[in-house]
């Protein structure tokens, strides 16, 4: 086998397209491999839309980029045929080796979705050397290939959660299965509330879904949420997730702590103690030192902290029975506790959102699907923002989450 055969070998290619030149060129950095193709004279090449042979009609160069060659940036230029068919005329034939519209060839390409699958994009752009724009292109038409496939014909039970790409802008909706314990994840779209809600329906129904199958939708306790789901999904069962109740009430803590801290100086450490979970040591030393002296300056903050560990209490209720009683209990102490005080006023809005989904609550004691679930999506989320960091957009997030956990993962693997 001479080096021309080499070259044709790992470029995929059959006859009668043949290596008629190669060339090293030393004065780009990094180096360049030039490789030339050409079909045999007089060869006969199918026609695009019917298969027929026919002969050539005239010729045009393309170029498309291959994989490095060593570390050289590597090259194939093909004088591209027309066929001209008797039946659909002068056609351009398509290129075995590259997806139609791309300027990279399939090897390329399957080799930067494999570094793409276990780095961050811009890394994996560094390494091939392209730009992580050009890179992000082909990750987005292989990501969306995989995910028109997908198969929602057994869905019974639906998750939902938004995020944003960016700190509170660029919002998506995420949907998972909540039967699948691996790459859960189904579909992602941009935006929030009812429309989300709608679009999920639609993509169900184009990929084998049936709205009516649905059992169960686990979500949080948005209006917008609750309101697109009774719509969309009337026959479902809606469950409040209790990582979502949680949530509420840390974020009405945070935003006390906040208002107090504008005229009061707060003890330091405080921010993360009042935002993480009390047991099982989660706090650091300097965090419980300083919940000690939020206790023992009498602020507010601390009053509102009690209120948040508490609702442990309704979350070890044995049945539903006892959970819809120790709501009820939980809402009349916290009315109690709070008092009249202004600063506390996030926390009373959060009881009221409590008293509002009681009832949804509730649910989670004889539902099937633990909140674990959709508490694990924040690691998700986090992963995905950092994989698609120096080019975050939506698109380019939601691409990824499907990218780490949408069975479009595993698709892309076995191609
Ligand atoms: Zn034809």
């Amino acid at each position: 086998m001479n080096g021309n055969e080499v070259m044709l070998l790992g470029l995929g290619l059959t006859p009668p397209w043949k290596l008629v030149e190669q060339e090293l060129d030393v004065e780009s950095k990094p180096h360049e491999l030039h490789l030339h193709i050409e079909a045999d004279r007089g060869a006969q090449y199918p026609c695009p839309e019917c298969g027929m042979l026919s002969s050539a009609h005239d010729f045009k160069d393309q170029t498309w980029r291959h994989l490095n060659f060593f570390q050289h940036h590597c090259y194939v230029h093909v004088r591209m045929p027309r066929v001209r068919c008797v039946e659909h005329g002068v056609k351009q034939v398509k290129a075995p080796w590259a997806r139609q519209g791309s300027a990279f060839t399939l090897l390329f390409e399957q080799a930067a979705m494999m570094l793409v699958r276990e780095m961050p994009v811009l890394a994996a752009s560094r390494i091939i050397g392209v730009t992580d724009k050009r890179l992000w292109r082909v990750v987005e038409h292989y990501v969306s290939e995989a995910v028109s496939r997908f198969d929602l014909s057994s869905l019974q039970a639906v998750g939902l959660d938004e995020t944003a790409a960016k700190r509170g802008q660029n919002y998506v909706t995420v949907f998972i299965d909540m039967d699948r314990r691996v790459e859960p994840v189904l579909f992602v779209t941009p935006g929030h509330g009812k429309e989300a809600v709608t679009s999920f329906r639609q993509f169900m129904e184009s990929h084998r879904g049936n709205p009516g199958r649905i059992r169960e939708v686990v979500c949080d306790m948005s209006r917008a949420f609750l309101a697109g789901v009774g719509d969309e999904f009337p026959e479902a069962q809606i469950t409040v997730d209790w990582f979502h109740i949680v949530q509420t009430f840390t974020r009405a803590v945070d935003d006390v702590r906040k208002r107090e801290g504008r005229d009061t100086s707060m003890p330091k450490h405080l921010r993360w103690a009042v935002l993480k979970r009390a047991e099982a040591g989660r706090l650091t030393e300097n965090q419980v030192l300083a919940l000690g002296e939020l206790a023992q300056r009498n602020l507010e903050t601390s009053t509102a902290w009690r209120l948040k560990e508490s609702l442990r209490w309704i979350r070890e209720a044995p049945t539903p029975r006892a959970a819809r009683w120790r709501i009820t209990r939980f809402i009349r102490f916290g009315e109690d506790l709070l008092g009249e005080s202004p600063v506390l006023e996030p926390m009373r809005k959060a009881l009221k959102t409590l008293q509002a989904h009681a009832h949804q609550i509730a649910r989670r004691w004889t539902s099937t699907y633990t909140n674990a679930r959709l508490e694990g999506l924040n690691g998700l989320f986090q992963a995905a923002r950092a994989r698609a960091r120096g080019y975050r957009n939506t698109e380019t997030f939601i691409s990824m989450i499907y990218l780490i956990a949408s069975p479009a993962a595993s698709m892309l693997k076995s191609t």
